[in-house]
């Protein structure tokens, strides 16, 4: 049941002067400040149920998309696409680009609405499975005046009438073949897919899912970015502990690591025992099970899998719960191999699988004194733990 998602980013470049679009400022001025787009495609990622996400840029934008995606880390982001002239040319252009991928499902959403929750993509990718189209928009509440030379002429009823938003969600191959049918300019997708014969259902919509267009849309966007920072205060700790016994080997993978050893180490998967006690730290942090739950050591998929996989599930974990990982510290329990020479390589590399900063990250190690199991090396063991803020409800 795989769902793509296109993100339409539709401004140019600055080469040629001119303002920045709006998709590409950053919502404050903070050291860590992003820009619009790398919220919204956080969002985006944020909804475990998408299989692909793909943005369509303007020609010129080249660089700007590269900073934008640049704190994002995510093999489910797709190579961008170039746009057209139109906007319905642009999503036609990035659905042939999934095309090869076979979606069931397609959302379209507009780059410049950073605050879509995952719950809004699911519900509406939800529908599309139905075979019908589904786009988020409220109910009108605002009493509407028709004008004549700047003056209120004629109250316009506004029963019936509903404000559009993006994500709108589409069965993907009648979504490609309405726009490839072309056609007169449409106001949006939703107009396109039921020119073609489709029905299209209204969800609910959510009020903080606004279009960034004017200067104070970008100051209301900050201050809705600072005041989610500021309940972010909901802190919970995680441990986790794991063991694999040697076998014969070669060497044994440790933090995502291969280090050259005289012996290797069991395990349905890679056997990495620093991934698998971070992940189960992670995990606990959120009261979110522990790896063998998401990954069944009985489903034959997972045989020999490489530990990253877990880690990286457990990093989108907390993510989807809007949260973010503040720190994680994992202790390693052998005689040998020596990890210190590798430590920093460690680090580096669960760094780059949960997007933290290296002083975020600790690895250690220890001996156990000769005592043990440890000491005895028929295994070895590690420790971790994980602090994760989550907003309060
Ligand atoms: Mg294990």
């Amino acid at each position: 049941m795989s769902t793509a998602a296109i993100i339409v980013a539709a401004g140019r470049g600055t080469r040629l002067g001119g303002p920045v679009p709006k998709q590409y400022q950053r919502l404050g001025v903070a050291p860590g400040a992003e820009m619009v787009l790398t919220r919204t495609l956080r969002a985006a990622l944020a909804c475990a149920e998408l299989d692909a996400v793909l943005v369509a840029i303007h020609p010129d934008a080249a660089e700007m998309y590269a900073a934008a995606v640049a704190p994002l880390d995510d093999p489910r982001l797709l190579p961008p696409v170039h746009g057209g002239a139109e906007r319905s040319d642009t999503v036609r252009l990035a659905l042939e680009a999934l095309a090869p991928r076979t979606p069931e499902v397609v959302l379209i959403h507009d780059a410049a609405r950073p605050f879509a929750s995952p719950a809004l993509y699911r519900a509406l990718a939800d529908h599309a499975r139905t075979g019908e189209g589904a786009i988020a928009a409220e109910p009108v509440v605002d009493a509407l005046w028709r004008e004549a030379d700047g003056m209120a002429d004629a109250p316009a009823p506004r029963a019936g009438l509903w404000r559009a938003q993006t994500p709108q969600a589409f069965p993907f191959d009648a979504l490609l073949r309405a726009h490839q049918a072309g056609g007169p300019p449409a106001l949006d997708d939703a107009e396109v897919f039921r020119r073609a014969g489709g029905r299209v259902r209204l969800i609910p919509g959510e009020p903080e899912n606004f279009k960034i267009t004017t200067t104070a849309d970008l100051a209301r966007a900050e201050g809705l970015v600072a005041a989610r920072e500021a309940r972010m205060s909901d802190i919970r700790v995680g441990h986790g502990f794991d063991v694999h016994r040697f076998c014969p080997g070669d060497h044994v993978r440790l933090c995502g690591i291969a280090i050259p050893h005289d012996r290797g180490l069991e395990g349905h998967s890679d056997a990495d025992v620093g991934l698998h006690a971070l992940a189960d730290a992670i995990y606990g942090a959120i009261g979110d099970g522990d790896i063998g739950q998401h990954f069944p050591p009985s489903d034959p998929q997972w045989k020999g899998a490489e530990s990253h996989i877990f880690l990286r599930h457990a990093g989108e974990r907390v993510a989807a719960r809007g949260g973010r990982i503040a720190n994680v510290d994992v202790t390693l329990l052998c005689e040998r191999p020596k990890i210190a020479p590798h430590a920093a390589a460690m680090k580096a590399r669960i760094g780059e699988l949960l997007g933290l900063e290296p002083d975020r990250v600790s690895i250690k190690a220890t001996t156990m004194e000769r005592m043990g199991f440890v000491g005895r090396e028929e295994g070895m063991g590690a420790i971790a733990t994980a602090t994760v803020i989550l907003s309060e409800k």
